[in-house]
């Protein structure tokens, strides 16, 4: 049976899901270990939190999480969004801000907190990190934010604008271009950025994987590139530009546009903080001439999942360039 933390803390209920991660891995190399029913007995102190309740989705490595997974979560978190004050999801942390993308476009109208959390050294380790963030986490999910978000090392990002930015300091999170929404020191501090709920909560867990990503380097063949996009099954493609989305003149436009041409979606991000300016250099200009949708400020991390639900959920390319083009949950702007 599911262990259960807590209640003392004023009957606020939390929903842990777990789906694997540093935080429960063990051994060298470190994989998922058999998850740990006792995760509460680690962590006693969450149950002065809220009554903590979890429940195991998956125990994967996050760079096995696929959008099959983010469906699945989606679909839990709206089934059992009434029964909880917010929810913490334990999750790796090597794709945490596709999967907190994914859970935004996913999951509209939310009213409640949906937290990310994980670790870069396992709770069974000494000088874990882990503990930390699983409160900081519980605390955050009884508090009035009604977003997808990550928290990590005392920070709360906006899910849609965080990117994992180290692998060795604990600090793992950032979200360019925006203010953490909340700072956990002797008080937690929310920011005035919180965005409100935004209407009548409705979940629409499908996600088309037929996605592609390019990431622009000097140097890129415009003819592999064109054999890439050549597979008759790619629908949709986001580009990974230099700076405001530039890419080389020499073909590699081409390659794009002429996709494009055959029906596939491109949308084109910056591969660093900032927004894309199409019309501000010719070689920026002419990913517009291709045919490419500007994503703004919006990181690759974002534009996977959204480009994936556009695509599944929408019918009309009108329909698809307008969702991608508007701002949804603070992705692009
Ligand atoms: N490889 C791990 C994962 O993403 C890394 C982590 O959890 O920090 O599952």
């Amino acid at each position: 049976m599911d262990q259960v933390a807590g209640g003392e803390a004023g009957g606020r209920r939390v929903r842990l899901l777990h789906t694997g991660g540093t935080l429960g891995m063990t051994g060298s190399p470190l994989e998922p270990g058999a998850y740990q029913a006792q995760l509460l007995d680690h962590v006693p102190e969450l149950g002065r939190l809220a009554r903590v309740e979890p429940r195991i989705v998956c125990n994967l490595d996050s760079s096995d999480m696929a959008p099959t997974h983010w469906a699945e979560l989606a679909t839990i978190v709206a089934e059992e969004r009434e029964c909880y004050d917010g929810f913490v999801v334990v999750h790796g942390t090597d794709t945490m801000a596709y999967t907190a993308s994914a859970l935004t476009f996913a999951l509209r109208g939310l009213d409640r907190p949906v937290v990310l959390t994980g670790a870069q050294r396992p709770l069974s380790a000494l000088r874990t990190d882990a503990r930390r963030n699983l409160a900081d986490a519980v605390e955050l999910a009884t508090c009035a934010i009604p977003e997808v978000a990550i928290c990590f090392d005392g920070l709360l990002f906006r899910g849609c604008r965080a990117v994992k930015a180290d692998t060795r300091h604990y600090r793992a999170f950032a979200s360019p271009g925006v203010e953490p929404i909340a700072v956990l020191g002797t008080d937690v501090h929310l920011s005035d950025g919180v965005r409100p709920v935004s209407g009548p909560f409705h979940c629409d867990p499908r996600f088309d994987p037929r996605v592609d990503v390019i990431w622009i380097h000097p140097g890129l063949r415009p003819e592999s590139l064109s054999h890439r996009l050549a597979d008759p099954n790619l629908r949709g493609l986001v580009i990974a530009a230099f700076g405001v989305g530039t890419v080389p003149r020499n073909g590699v436009a081409a390659a794009i546009a002429s996709a494009v041409e055959r029906g596939v979606v491109a949308v084109a991000c910056t591969q660093w903080g900032g927004s894309v300016r199409l019309g501000l250099y010719r070689n920026s200009e002419a990913l517009r001439d291709a045919g490419a949708i500007d994503g703004g400020e919006m990181r690759v991390e974002a534009a996977v999942p959204k480009l994936m639900h556009a695509l599944a959920t929408l019918d009309s390319p009108a329909e698809i360039r307008a969702y991608l083009e508007r701002d949804v949950a603070g992705e692009r702007e």
